[in-house]
This record gives C-alpha cells, structure tokens and sequence, in this order.
C-alpha cells in the first residue's frame, strides 16, 4: 500500500512536529521557507507494509493578494490529486476563521479528510468532544483523531487509519 498525504491547517496547529515526529528526521523544518507554488515531498514513511508520502501544501489559506490567489488554486489542485488529507486543528484555540476558510475549500474537492485534533496534551478531555461535534458540524470528515504530535499521544492510531485509507 501506497499513497500521498497531504497535512493542512493553520499556522502553528503542529503540522511539522508530526511530520518532524512520524519521520523521525527535521525534513519537515525544512520545507518551512518562503511559500513556492510548487509541490513538494516533505517526506516519506515507509513501513513493513505501507508507505506514506507527504506532500506539502503551502498556500492553503485566506489569500492577501493576487499571488495568493493563484497559490491557492494550485494548493486546491494538490488537495483533489493526494489519497488522503489530514486537516490538522488545534484542540486549545479551537474553530476560528482560518478554520472555516479551509473548511470551505475542502468542500471543492472529493478526496477524503481526516479531522486530527491536536495538541491534546493541553485540554481537558471533556472539552475534546464539543469541540470535534463543532467541526464535524460543517464537514463530514472520514475520522476523526485527537492526538498531541508533541507527546506522542494516539500517533500510532492516526498511522493505523491513514494506511487504511490508503
Ligand atoms: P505548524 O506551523 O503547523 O507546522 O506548527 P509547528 O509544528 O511548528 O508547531 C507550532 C508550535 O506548537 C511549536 O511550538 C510546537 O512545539 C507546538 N506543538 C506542536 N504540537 C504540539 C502538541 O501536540 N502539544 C503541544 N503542547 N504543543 C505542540
Ligand atoms: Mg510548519
């Protein structure tokens, strides 16, 4: 089993220290310079039985200028060609206009979409589930996975569903 993954969200949800987490090498830091329009591999996990590709999605957010606009159509482009996206929120700030923008994109396209609420670590389990009903409001999501890439905590079950999917 193959297939390419594409890990969205907001700024600072914790999108390269799962990457950084699941791959084991700073590949992820990496890829955090200045914004290209081209897609990029941001790093591969291979398994006995399945590998992973992560394909960095820059752009895929509310556009400031032209530039912007054009960024995110081939942001959404790369969302409707990968197997699988994992649209990653932290569970601490909650749902918030960047939220939604992104929510409205992925309405554009078909492939399916992981709901990974992160950052658990820092919430109270009985605030994880008004939360995810909040979200899972304006999106059917596939799954839904509370982790904390941070700890550690759940990575593994996100690893289970992703090769799944795949
Ligand atoms: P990105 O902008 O989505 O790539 O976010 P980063 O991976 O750079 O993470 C932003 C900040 O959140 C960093 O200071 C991380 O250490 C922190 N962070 C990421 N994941 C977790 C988590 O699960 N728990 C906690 N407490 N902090 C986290
Ligand atoms: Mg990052």
């Amino acid at each position: 089993k193959s297939g390419f993954i594409s890990i969205i969200g907001r700024p600072n949800v914790g999108k390269s220290t799962f990457l950084n987490r699941v791959i084991g090498q700073k590949i992820a830091i990496m890829s955090d310079k200045p914004q290209t329009t081209r897609n990029k591999v941001q790093g591969v996990l291979t398994l006995s039985d399945a590998q992973m590709i992560f394909i960095d999605t820059p752009g895929i957010h509310k556009p400031k200028h032209k530039l912007g606009d054009f960024m995110m159509k081939v942001a959404t482009n790369t969302l409707k060609e990968v197997d699988l996206i994992l649209f990653m929120i932290n569970a601490v700030e909650g749902l918030g206009r960047g939220d939604e923008f992104i929510i409205e994109k992925l309405k554009s396209v078909k492939t399916p979409v992981f709901l990974v609420v992160n950052k658990i670590d820092q919430v109270h389990p009985d605030q994880l589930l008004p939360l995810i009903e909040k979200y899972q409001h304006l999106y059917p999501f596939s799954s839904v996975v509370p982790i904390s890439a941070l700890e550690g905590n759940n990575v593994e079950t996100l690893l289970g569903q992703i090769k799944q999917h795949l």
